[in-house]
């Protein structure tokens, strides 16, 4: 027998124990009869399924708009378009075809060539069939679709929305990289970081840019609004029209530094000019070899820019510690998170694996707690692309030391999920309750980048700020100084919105 067997499996006992304890309901919640009936459907897949999809769920706060989109979306979009695919790399090419497959002819006649391997290239489906990591496959669907997304992203933001109304989300922030290609290639002809802060990069060039950008944004809205059938005439809402979207400007980490620099400087400026761009992000392979060496450089830009920005960028989220043993060297484990709370500040860390091998995981968690750091949790996106699951994967620990955390969908459409899957995952995987899967439902919109203050000074008991203390939550018939308080925060008064359909869905059960 492994003479460390013993302690160990004691260990995880003990730790199997502690989220038991932690995560049964209180007994409060245990009264409530939606939480009555949640526990009585736990083991039942259909049913549980069925409850969680009717869920209010809030919000997707770590949604990468290209990596959600379904590849029989991009397909279906490359035709219409006259696209091509290369047929042994699966790469989706614009016209001309050349030695490609024109999409439009071999998707006519599917009898001779089957398109279930394409989609299968374009996604993870099926990968454990082959002989490919989940990592290297996840990673390398972007390059194959990228060519399909050009021209349609109002096409891919009704996607989203549509998929998020159908599971009764009220809210998506979502991930994209507009204008960073452009940024990144200005920087390389005449960007230089030795320089002082002003004259590293031309400004009024990124400013040209930003309106290109922000013209963009415009189209994508008329275009998705247009294809959601959204309008104030409609007797009947139709779905999606009611998802508030919100953008993340994504910066690519694994380019030249003084490339990363104007793309950080071009988020801050995004985010400047446009209220629908609330927040940073940081995106490509964190264990990408540019992404290692320059990690600590990439922290210092975002500091830098934003302090130097007359009103600080509403959000900085990162995605930090997506790496565990093996996939690289131990070096490069256990200080990302900390650097990315501690130098670029970030409010919100997306994923937050690697906090075990931190030189000190209990001051850096407690400190998270303290400063209100969020995690965003995406526990499909984990076990493809580092093989994370289970007991492993350090979400029972951020519960234990009270850290805020949500679940979000990372890539739906390559991972072939959707938001409620990640809940139904998280409930059965954990043991969780009802009332901690509201509290993140709660979270995604309280944690959110959106402008306003917040609903909640407790989102997991409810307690609502003093403003709103003693109301009904999600009322409409709400005291003045509740009424005038919603009225100024665009984030409270879809938190409320939020607490109207909690309160419909659990006046069901
Ligand atoms: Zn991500």
């Amino acid at each position: 027998m492994n003479p460390t067997a013993t302690p160990i499996r004691a260990a995880t006992a003990c730790k199997a124990l502690l989220i038991i304890l932690l995560t049964f309901p209180a007994a409060s919640a245990l009264a409530n009869s939606a939480a009555h009936y949640f526990e009585s459907v736990k083991q039942d897949p259909v049913k549980l399924r069925q409850f969680l999809q009717q869920f209010p769920k809030g919000g997707d706060l770590h949604n990468h708009l290209s990596g959600a989109i379904y590849a029989e979306s991009y397909l279906a979009w490359a035709r219409e378009d006259g696209k091509c695919i290369d047929l042994d790399t699966h790469i989706i090419t614009p016209p001309p075809c050349g030695s490609a497959a024109n999409l439009d002819e071999i998707m006519a006649d599917a009898s001779r060539t089957p398109m279930e391997p394409i989609i299968d290239a374009l996604s993870i489906r099926n990968f454990a069939r082959r002989s490919i990591s989940g990592h290297d496959q996840f990673f390398a669907t972007f390059d194959r679709f990228r060519s399909a997304a050009m021209g349609r992203f109002g096409d891919m933001v009704a996607e989203a929305r549509r998929r998020a109304g159908r599971q009764n989300m009220v809210y998506l922030e979502l991930m994209l990289s507009l204008g960073m290609l452009e940024v990144a290639q200005l920087a390389a002809h005449s960007g230089r970081l030795d320089r002082p802060f002003g004259q590293r990069i031309n400004h009024a060039e990124v400013d040209t840019i930003v309106d290109a950008v922000v013209k963009q944004l415009d189209d994508i809205e008329i275009r998705q609004k247009q294809l959601l059938g959204c309008s104030s005439e409609a007797a009947v809402t139709p779905t999606g029209c009611d998802v508030t979207v919100r953008f993340q400007a994504q910066v690519l980490r694994t380019f030249a530094p003084v490339q990363v620099y104007a793309q950080t400087l071009l988020a801050v400026k995004l985010i400047q000019a446009d209220p629908r761009v609330v927040g940073l992000n940081f995106v490509a392979p964190e264990d990408h070899r540019i992404a290692l060496r320059d990690y600590r450089q990439h922290m210092r830009f975002v500091a830098e820019l934003s302090a130097a920005f007359p009103s600080r960028p509403a959000g900085i989220a990162l995605h930090a510690g997506e790496l565990t043993m093996g996939l690289v060297p131990p070096e490069d484990l256990g200080w990302h998170i900390r650097d990315a709370v501690a130098t670029a500040g970030a409010t919100r860390i997306g994923h937050g694996i690697d906090i075990a091998y931190d030189d000190d995981m209990d001051g850096l968690l407690k400190t998270m707690a303290k400063q209100d750091v969020m995690v965003e949790i995406n526990l499909t996106s984990n076990d493809v692309i580092l093989g994370i699951t289970g007991a492993a994967h350090p979400l029972p620990t951020y519960l234990e030391y009270g850290v805020p955390v949500t679940l979000s969908t990372d890539d739906e459409g390559v991972s072939r999920i959707d938001l409620t899957h990640e809940y139904q995952r998280a409930a059965t995987t954990y043991n969780l309750g009802y009332s901690q899967l509201r509290g993140f439902a709660r979270n995604s919109l309280q944690y959110s980048f959106l402008p306003g203050a917040r609903l909640f000074d407790n989102p997991e008991k409810g307690q609502a700020v003093s403003a709103c203390a003693n109301q009904d939550l999600g009322s409409t018939d709400t005291s003045r100084m509740c009424a005038e308080f919603l009225a100024a925060s665009p984030k409270a008064t879809l938190q409320w919105e939020l607490e109207k359909r909690l309160s419909a869905f659990e006046a069901r059960f």
